[in-house]
């Protein structure tokens, strides 16, 4: 007998969010961009978790990356070369019951947007950070960006790049209060998604360095990677991200590391070994954070606030 038996009670909730209830416009990255890979993802993540899209706001700078807001039915802040991350700090300040994703580059978030770099890892809010790092300006088709490997040639320097590329992970490890900070490959769909997942659930700035192919403009810089599991090494750790077997057993170098060690996660961001680490290098979930101090207000009513407001001003009239 097939379907449910006559006693079941089938209990339907008033709102299911599928897959294509996060269709935003058509996404139109060239073919074999990794940003697609990143895109599911964060769309599977949002369909597991429930998330109403009225809930849910997208935010970014410029670059190939920052065009994930128009990709996803949600709110999206389409911002400012390098102002992803002001944007969405205010945006967490004013609606915290809003989840918040960040979608940022190589070259948005570690050149022109350092220093809002710097300072949301500072202020911990609660959101997403998710770094694209293809090593080039894509959208202005191939400069050389911070993290483009010495040598390499663009059309910025055409001889090779003149200076050794900036670790994302490992600096932003070295910022204050920084509380959680992971790395990811986009070509293994599990390893990214368990990432992710560990990302969302923490609560403070989760930043996740994403290794992202580019086959327009850097179709070689992860190619070594791609073919050579044995370059990467995988951080596991019970409190770490969890290794589903199938989409990680290619990776057979392991180490379990303890996500509270500081030193040891800066460590192994930093490549010794030559080995890629992957997976989340290091979590403290009680870094403060700005969010859960500044909700507390002033403790005075809105009449209070009014009244303080107009007695300031009365000092100024002539
Ligand atoms: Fe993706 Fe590179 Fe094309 Fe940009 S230029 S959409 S990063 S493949």
């Amino acid at each position: 007998m097939f379907g449910p038996t006559a006693d079941a009670t089938l209990e339907v909730p008033e709102r299911y969010f599928t897959l294509e209830s996060y269709d935003g416009g058509t996404a139109r990255w060239c073919p074999g961009c990794g940003d697609f890979a990143i895109l599911s993802a964060v769309q599977r993540i949002c369909r597991d978790q429930q998330v109403p899209p009225e809930r849910l706001a997208m935010v970014s700078g410029i670059g190939c990356s920052s065009r994930f807001p128009h990709y996803m039915h949600a709110y999206g802040f389409h911002g400012l070369h390098g102002r992803a991350l002001p944007v969405a700090c205010g945006i967490k300040a004013r609606r915290p019951d809003l989840t918040v994703w960040v979608a940022t580059g190589d070259g948005d978030c570690c050149s022109i947007g350092a220093g809002h770099w710097l300072h949301a890892a500072r202020y911990n809010m609660d959101m997403v950070v998710m770094i694209f790092d293809n090593s080039v300006y894509g959208l202005t088709k191939k400069q050389s960006s911070p993290t483009t490997p010495l040598g390499m040639s663009t059309n910025t320097h055409p001889q090779g790049a003149l200076l050794p590329p900036l670790n994302v992970a490992e600096t932003t490890l070295g910022f204050p209060n920084v509380s959680f900070v992971a790395r990811t490959l986009d070509w293994n769909p599990g390893h990214l998604y368990q990432t992710l997942v560990t990302a969302a659930k923490h609560k403070g700035t989760s930043f996740v360095h994403i290794l992202q192919r580019c086959p327009t403009y850097t179709p070689d810089v992860f190619e070594d990677l791609r073919r050579d599991p044995e370059r990467i090494l995988l951080l596991t750790h019970p409190e770490g991200v969890p290794a589903e077997e199938v989409a990680v057993k290619q990776y057979r170098n392991r180490l379990e590391h303890d996500p509270r060690d500081l030193a040891e996660a800066r460590r192994l961001a930093g490549g010794h070994g030559e080995k890629m680490a992957i997976g989340l290098l290091y979590r403290n979930p009680d870094a403060p954070r700005y969010d859960n101090q500044s909700k507390v207000g002033l403790g005075k009513s809105r009449e209070e606030k009014l009244a303080a407001i107009e007695r300031e001003l009365d000092r100024f009239v002539i």
